[in-house]
């Protein structure tokens, strides 16, 4: 018997068990427990008796933070709890004056829930609760640089969701998809705060093995390779006739390895007592219906109308909406008169290249839906080249300030009438009566010779499908 059998484990046969916890920041004006501000300030100036955890001072639950969690939870399909409550969550380190955490343990505000990916599957969410964060702690030059290591309290006590996932996720491109879906929902429902509002927690492990924890990752990127090379290491252990053993580890975004941390605490460990501050909290069915009024359209049914209402393929609505700054592109786009299957296309396919090219997300530039919808009135008015519509985007896209209107204007790159191409056509067969007499005998590569120089002669601007039909029928017709 192999010594990976003894283990009861073999390497390569495993089933991947993935779960998620993902932290996402509360985009309120105010802290979860008090007035103090949410906004970027002074180290230690947002701060209060509430945050810092003084003696006597009493934690108040910020409504808008019960709004905006319990939105989360209705967009995750979760089953919200009629009344639940707070319990501290108690540990030593200083990022926690008060010693102890209010977060929800026994009952979270909801349950149950789904997040359905792009291929149909539907990853569970297991519960989804609120609580506040800790401190911020700064390691001067990098972590474990210095002998010192300084708090800012501005981050204590700011809102937060937990969503926790059950080990739904068999891969870690699946751990990414559940993580892009994820994130465009909660982005759809305008509930996050600032640019990276979502840190990652996960779990991972392989059939028969022990969880592991890697603690921390920041990015969705960093996330697929922290997995990935989790997985090779588990199943080197294995094959070496070691054994999983339950424990935390940090990932290293400059290396790409996972370090061990410590042996994992389970949750027992943490003394979970109930919060005495704060009084159990009823959520009415009448109260969660007036949430849901207000909750705005979610992608797949965004993707439903556009299917409808612009008669998209379901395939191009699906990619329009699985990123919230496309779906509102393309629309703004339509509204200003841009026909809506040209659109759609200019976007799902011009534009996603370019961005995928660059590696940018279309968050991350500058572009108005004026300046796209006017190339797609060029492009359906037969004005402008496919392969100059992706010129003209290239440089728009680099951070040129024209639009591609002005640059292709600039370059003299709009047709300006099929008259010209027809005349542009008739005078490379005159002057290249060789290569038009091949052609006529047979020779097909006579024709992309001549097609060759009418594109050269247009600038590019004439589709070379079309280039080729003009110069077919006139060598069909001088034939005669
Ligand atoms: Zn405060």
């Amino acid at each position: 018997m192999s010594d990976s059998k003894k283990t009861g484990q073999n390497a390569d046969e495993q089933k991947i068990m993935i779960g998620l916890e993902i932290h996402a920041s509360l985009g309120t004006k105010t802290k979860l427990f008090c007035a103090c501000t949410t906004e970027e300030a002074e180290p230690n100036s947002a701060t209060c008796e509430v945050c810092l955890g003084h003696p006597g001072s009493k934690p108040v639950l910020n409504k808008t933070a019960v709004e905006f969690a319990t939105k989360i939870a209705l967009a995750l399909n979760c089953k919200t709890n009629e009344s639940f409550f707070f319990s501290r969550k108690t540990y030593f380190y200083p990022d926690m004056s008060k010693n102890f955490q209010i977060t929800q343990y026994e009952i979270p505000l909801a349950e149950q829930g789904f997040v359905e990916l792009p291929l149909g599957k539907k990853v569970r969410i297991r519960r989804v609760h609120m609580e506040e964060d800790p401190a911020a702690l700064i390691h001067p030059n990098g972590m474990g640089k210095s002998n010192y290591v300084l708090i800012d309290y501005n981050r204590s006590g700011l809102p937060l969701v937990e969503i926790v996932t059950e080990p739904d996720i068999e891969s870690p491109k699946e751990a990414r998809d559940f993580l892009d879906k994820m994130e465009n929902v909660l982005k759809y429902l305008g509930v996050l705060k600032g640019e990276n509002p979502l840190k990652v927690d996960c779990n991972i492990s392989l059939e028969g093995g022990a969880r592991v924890e890697i603690k921390n990752v920041s990015g969705f990127a960093a996330v697929e390779k922290a997995l990935n090379f989790e997985i090779i290491r588990q199943k080197q252990e294995i094959r070496m006739g070691k054994k999983v053993e339950q424990h935390t580890r940090a990932y290293d975004a400059e290396t790409g390895l996972t370090v061990a941390l410590r042996k994992k605490e389970t949750e027992e460990d943490y003394g979970y007592i109930f919060e005495p501050d704060l009084v159990k909290i009823a959520l009415s069915e009448k109260e969660i219906s007036e949430i849901q009024k207000t909750m705005p359209e979610l992608p797949d049914s965004k993707a439903k109308r556009f299917q409808q209402k612009y008669s998209l393929a379901e395939y191009d609505a699906k990619v329009l909406c699985a990123d919230f700054e496309l779906g509102k592109l393309f629309e703004k786009m339509v509204e200003l008169g841009a026909e809506p299957k040209t659109s759609s296309k200019l976007l799902t396919r011009e534009l996603l290249a370019v961005l995928n090219h660059d590696s940018l997300e279309l968050s991350e530039i500058k572009v108005f839906a004026k300046d796209f919808a006017e190339l797609v009135g060029l492009t359906v008015d037969g004005k402008v080249s496919d392969k100059n519509v992706k010129n003209s985007m290239i440089n728009y896209i680099s951070g040129n300030k024209e639009s591609p209107k002005q640059f292709l204007e600039k370059n003299n790159l709009l047709i300006s009438s099929s008259i010209n191409a027809d005349e542009i056509v008739e005078k490379i067969i005159s002057s290249n009566q060789k290569a038009a007499d091949d052609y006529k005998k047979g020779n097909e590569k006579a024709l992309n010779f001549l097609a060759g120089l009418v594109m050269r002669e247009t600038k590019g601007t004439l589709d070379p499908k079309k280039a080729q039909e003009l110069l077919k029928s006139k060598l069909k017709k001088a034939d005669k």
